[in-house]
């Protein structure tokens, strides 16, 4: 199995890219952000409290996340591979996907680092709240969530480093340019 980790900050272009991966691997895809954003849709339990770290721009409890991971995980059958797509987000969410891989004999393959400069970011989501109507694409949440970003997600960079999976990809261009450059590391594995 091929298992991307699509990694940025907010605004960075993982759900566009990831769109691009699945089209041309055949891969599944995990947005812990649509999860979540269609558990809110739902009105369901989960939904209702994720709502109100979502709005706030702070991070879902680990433990919520890992069990919500697994669970999509491991609805697909003869998968081909799988994007993570906002997932991990902590060291420790790294750490539990590690594991969860491991136990089914799997592991990540290569983790794609998105690096896009701040400024670039606020424009993007700025734009997208304007177009989506994405609610936590405002300017004061999404400060919020650039400063969780810094601080809880950024180590996943070392992290990954570490573990031998990093992969730098320049995230400003044009989608055709950044796919090209993703795609090259993709076919090298
Ligand atoms: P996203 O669509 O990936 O930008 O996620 C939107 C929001 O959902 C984030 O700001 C978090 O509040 C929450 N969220 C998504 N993925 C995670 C995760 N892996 N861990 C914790 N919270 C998450």
């Amino acid at each position: 199995m091929l298992n991307i980790v699509i990694f940025g900050a907010p605004g960075s272009g993982k759900g566009t890219q990831s769109a691009r991966l699945v089209e041309k691997y055949g891969l599944n895809h995990i947005s812990t952000g649509d999860v979540l954003r269609a558990e809110i849709k739902n009105g369901t339990e989960l939904g209702k409290t994720a709502k109100g770290y979502i709005d706030n721009g702070q991070l879902i409890p680990d433990e919520l996340m890992i069990d919500i991971l697994a669970n999509v995980f491991d609805s697909f059958k003869n998968s081909k591979g799988v994007i993570f797509d906002g997932f991990p987000r902590t060291i420790a969410q790294a750490e539990a996907l590690k594991k969860m891989l491991n136990e089914r004999g799997q592991e990540v393959s290569i983790m794609l680092d998105l690096e896009v400069p701040e400024d670039e970011l606020m424009v993007r989501l700025i734009k997208r709240g304007q177009e989506s109507g994405r609610a936590d694409d405002n300017e004061e949440t999404i400060k919020k969530r650039l400063a969780v970003y810094h601080s809880q997600t950024a180590p996943l960079i070392d992290w990954y480093k570490n573990d031998g999976k990093y992969c730098y990809i320049n995230g400003l261009g044009t989608m055709d340019g950044i796919f090209a450059a993703i795609s090259e590391s993709v076919d090298k594995l």
